[in-house]
């Protein structure tokens, strides 16, 4: 098996701009948190109405063939009209809406009003960088008895997909390895565990300009070098994984704009019951399961049902023969059930894990995105990163790096217009 990741070994998925899997709705910038390293305005002006919603759906929709809609913000759920705008989609668009919430608005009565209003799922941002009230200086281990209670509430009303976000920075880094254990512990109600490595404005290396004029990067929400030296990478995830699950291996990538070498989305399958991991799908699977899904409902697929996760032997089953990920998996299972015939009635589960790393950049300043962006959103009817829409909102464009004089040397002079990444 590969220990290496190299984008030449996965399957590239096939996500671009205008035929991807998500896209990202803010129906409002308001939240009940403020999360360090948010991008968030948090302006109390901020709710859409159901009007100005339903043109940032229509925008999407002209621009980008999706599967899902990420209902993000702010907190989705502070907005007045969050159970009409998971309506919307669901049924005038036909898109599954997935929330992407910190929970804390959260209660089993509002769950059953949105499972209602069609919700496909809920996607958790829960980390210690959050301060919650109750939780704060609780670390990532002890958080997990919050991600547990969210799984749980939604596990109760049933047929609903269940996701967790977590930033990792280089001092939580160390707390990956037993997230990876607790999701698979759980994994018969916790389907995707999402890494997101944090960013950072990398100031001692670069100044940035709006529309040619310097800004102070203080004014952003990314994470000073100075705190963080040297920016966190998909390998230094990868790494922490393999030390409880030396079998991982990634399946599937979005490639970098700029960097060929880089893995911006580092997708991977884990076939498990509670109590053991089999192995990983490979790159064939998860081609196949694309490919299909695009020819049949000609839209590549985003957030599988709950009810088709549980079917990981149908999966070792029926892949086996074409994906030597899926093959190692059967293998492991079969030897697992020889050695204990007990467990061959234990339930096998598919559950995702993905790595993100975010805007990176090159010596020359030039910014190295998500090669098939699913997190676009809407601005001015024109699709943009959500990861940059800050600097969209605050200076009217995307910000310019350009590496600092070296010291005693003149400033660089900026010779073009701001442009897009
Ligand atoms: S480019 Fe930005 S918004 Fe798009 S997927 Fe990557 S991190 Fe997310």
């Amino acid at each position: 098996m590969n220990t290496e990741v190299r984008p030449t070994d996965l399957y590239r998925l096939p996500w671009s701009l205008n035929d991807n899997v998500l896209s990202w709705l803010e129906p409002t910038k308001r939240c009940n948190l403020y999360c360090e390293g948010c991008y968030s305005t948090n302006d109390p002006k901020s709710d859409k109405t159901l009007e100005q919603v339903r043109e940032d759906l229509e925008d999407f929709v002209r621009q980008r063939t999706v599967d899902s809609i990420s209902v993000a913000g702010g907190d989705p759920l502070v907005h007045p009209e969050i159970e009409a705008i998971v309506r919307m989609i669901r049924h005038e668009f036909n898109l599954k809406p997935v929330l992407n919430t910190n929970g804390l608005a959260l209660t089993p009565e509002l769950l059953r009003r949105l499972k209602a209003a069609g919700v496909h799922g809920f996607t958790f941002h829960i980390d210690s960088s959050q301060g919650r009230p109750g939780w704060k200086d609780k670390n990532e281990i002890e958080l997990n008895e919050l991600r547990l209670h969210y799984a749980e509430m939604v596990e109760e009303v049933g047929g609903l997909t269940v996701a967790f976000n977590s930033t990792v920075f280089p001092h939580t880094l160390k707390y990956v390895p037993a997230l990876v254990e607790w999701a698979r512990e759980h994994i018969d109600i916790v389907h995707n565990m999402v890494f997101i490595l944090f960013r950072t404005m990398r100031s001692a290396e670069f100044d940035y300009f709006a529309h040619g004029k310097k800004i102070d990067g203080k004014e952003l929400v990314y994470y000073d070098q100075e705190r963080n030296p040297e920016p966190l990478r998909a390998a230094d995830v990868i790494n922490e994984i393999r030390k409880v699950e030396p079998e991982f291996q990634p399946a599937a990538y979005l490639g970098g704009t700029k960097d060929p070498d880089s893995l911006k989305w580092l997708l991977s399958g884990r076939l498990a019951s509670k109590r053991k991991t089999f192995g990983y799908i490979g790159p064939r699977y998860m081609e196949l399961v694309q490919t299909a899904h695009h020819i049949f409902a000609r839209r590549y697929l985003a957030y599988v049902a709950p009810e088709l996760l549980e079917r990981g032997r149908s999966i070792m089953a029926g892949f086996s023969l074409v994906d030597s990920g899926t093959r190692r998996a059967a293998r492991s299972f079969l030897k697992r059930t020889l050695s204990s015939p007990k467990d061959l009635f234990e339930r096998v589960h598919y559950q995702t894990l993905l790595i993100i790393q975010p805007i990176d950049f090159g010596k020359g300043g030039e910014t190295n995105m998500c090669d098939g962006c699913p997190d676009m959103t809407i601005h001015k009817g024109e699709l943009v990163w959500s990861c940059r829409l800050d600097e969209k909102l605050r200076y009217g464009c995307f910000l310019t790096a350009c590496p600092r004089p070296a010291l005693g040397s003149e400033a660089l002079p900026i010779l073009s217009q701001p442009r897009a990444g």
